[in-house]
Parts: C-alpha cells; sequence; structure tokens
C-alpha cells in the first residue's frame, strides 16, 4: 500500500523514485514506516546551509533540531518515540568538542520525548550532515490517509515562530529570542501525538514544511479537501513584526512556516480540546468532500504553499 502524495517538486522527484523502485519497496508516503510488531521507523536529514548555518545556532541545536525534526515523524503518526541512530558527517578537521556537543543536543532531544541514542555512524565529509533515524512504537498507528469530511482540522502549539526567526537569521538581524527558540530547540510533540492517536485521530502529519503544504498531503493522502480559516490559526507571538516587515497577513505567514514541528491533525466531529498533553490545541478547519487546501483570510479564499526543497 502507498499512500498518495501531495503536489509539488520535492514531491515529483520522490513519484519518480517511487516508480523507480516499484516492488522493490512498500508502504512509502508517510511520516513512517510501519514495521510488524507496531514498530514505526523514520529517517530526517539535516545538511549544513540547508537547514542551519553553523552562526546562527551553537553546535548543541544543531543536534537538538536535527533530532527533533526526525523524532517529530515519530509524532506524526502517534508513535512513542524509542530509539535514535544518528549518522553524523562533518568535515575532518572539525573539533571533538564540537562533535560531542552535537550528539549531546540530539540525546538530550531524544531524552526529552523518552527516547535514547543506540547508535550510529560517524565519516568525514565536505560539510555537517547529520541523518537521523528513528524508532518507536504506536498502539494506534495514524496515516495521512483516513480523514472524512466532517472531521476537524486541529494543529498542536503554534505556528510560524521558527519561520520568524529564520527570515531574520537570513536578514542578518538578531531574531525574536522566543522565535529563535522554536527554530534552535523544537519539541518533537510525541506525548501529543500519542494522545491524539487514543483520542480517535483519523489522520495526521507532523509541520515540516508548512501547516499549507502539509495539509496538502493530508488531503492528496486521504482523497479530501480542507478548509481552514486563517482567523483561527494560532500564531506565535513572535510572527506579527516579521509579517508587517514583509507584507503578509500573520495568518498566512504562519501557514507558510516550516520548521515548526506541530501536528496537524484529523480528528472525528465530536473531539473538543483545548489542551492535549500540556500543549494548547486548536480547531483551525473542517474536512470536506472535494480535493485540495482552501485557505481562508479576510473573507478572501487563498492558496498558501509550504516550502519546496526542490523548488
Ligand atoms: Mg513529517
Amino acid at each position: 500500500m502507498t499512500t498518495p502524495l501531495g503536489p509539488g517538486p520535492e514531491f515529483d522527484r520522490i513519484r519518480i523514485i517511487e516508480r523507480a523502485l516499484g516492488s522493490l519497496a512498500s508502504g512509502l508516503g508517510d511520516d513512517c514506516a510501519f514495521l510488524p510488531g507496531g514498530w514505526c521507523a523514520s529517517t530526517d536529514v539535516s545538511v549544513e546551509d540547508v537547514h542551519f548555518r553553523r552562526g546562527w545556532i551553537d553546535p548543541e541545536a544543531i543536534g537538538w533540531r536535527a533530532a527533533s525534526g526526525a523524532l517529530s515523524d515519530l509524532a506524526a503518526v502517534g508513535a512513542r518515540a524509542e530509539s535514535v541512530l544518528v549518522g553524523l558527517v562533518a568535515p575532518a578537521d572539525e573539533p571533538a568538542e564540537a562533535l560531542a556537543a552535537m550528539m549531546r543536543g540530539a540525546g538530550e532531544a531524544a531524552a526529552s520525548v523518552g527516547a535514547r541514542i543506540v547508535g550510529g555512524d560517524l565519516t568525514a565529509g565536505r560539510e555537517l550532515v547529520l541523518a537521523v533515524t528513528v524508532m518507536g512504537r504506536a498502539v494506534h498507528p495514524v496515516r495521512r490517509a483516513g480523514a472524512r469530511p466532517g472531521d476537524g482540522i486541529w494543529v498542536t502549539g503554534m505556528l510560524g515562530g521558527a519561520r520568524a526567526a529564520l527570515l531574520a537569521l537570513l536578514d542578518g538581524r538578531p531574531p525574536d529570542p522566543r522565535a529563535l527558540g522554536r527554530f534552535a530547540r523544537p519539541m518533537a510533540r510525541v506525548a501529543q501525538g500519542e494522545a491524539l492517536a487514543a483520542a480517535g485521530a483519523r489522520a495526521m502529519i507532523d509541520v515540516s514544511d508548512g501547516l499549507a503544504g502539509e495539509l496538502g498531503h493530508l488531503a492528496a493522502a486521504s482523497a479530501v479537501g480542507v478548509e481552514v480559516d486563517g482567523g483561527l490559526l494560532p500564531v506565535h507571538s513572535s510572527v506579527f513584526a516579521e509579517a508587517a516587515r514583509i507584507g503578509e497577513p500573520p495568518a498566512v505567514f504562519a501557514a507558510r512556516g516550516g520548521e515548526d514541528y506541530e501536528l496537524v491533525a484529523a480528528m472525528p466531529p465530536d473531539y473538543s480540546a483545548t489542551e492535549v498533553a500540556g500543549v494548547p490545541i486548536t480547531k483551525v478547519g473542517v474536512v470536506v468532500a472535494g480535493t485540495g487546501v482552501r485557505f481562508r483570510v479576510g473573507g478572501r479564499v487563498t492558496v498558501v504553499g509550504g516550502f519546496n526543497h526542490f523548488a
């Protein structure tokens, strides 16, 4: 079984790879691979000058955010995090203390969700790369497919903080400290994913490339449409100044922001909550019959793209 992927140049490439693999692969297209015994596994790669720059965050944060980004995919399927392996590529002259600090950061991110580092690999290369593999177990595995018309679209935490930090960093301005915290030390919502799964989540995905894009994947996988009310989005407090700077409505800014690692879930119509496992949760829209994502801001319907790695 393969879960249909959403639109975009990165996913066009993945579709070509899927076709090339044919029967050599199975079960592609979700946040994790689902293995026998309830095991879930995923890999996430963090590359210097693509996902981070050294001048922006310290080595511990480089390790933390690489591990959290991977652990977030366990959260997205409702799995409990158990084990983490880190493939680390670093220039030959990288000080050992810096490597140790990166791994300590990765270990702390794993520990923050109850997992631990169980192995990895270290090799020399031109730039820093952290390839993080995570394994966990799901009692109620949740896929991207499964949303039904009438379900509510719910999002954990606040959106747009990591993007607010990123724009400031790219401009060479000091970011809002609250935004930098979101960028440098994102929290994988593992406990929240488990709780949502137990509460009957029908489909779920994590926000690594922006809410709008992630909802596009959820809609495509579930063969449904999604309507989001921008006025309901939980916008991170750091967003307003950065959104004004580039002339975007704050809700659009937040919906385009990647790397917040919050969860988006399609929950049954009767689901109601203000928090899940200690984190606020907000209903931002509904699942409808049809296709695609319609995003309403101030009475207008906007199409909002996420971050495309190959755009
Ligand atoms: Mg994901």
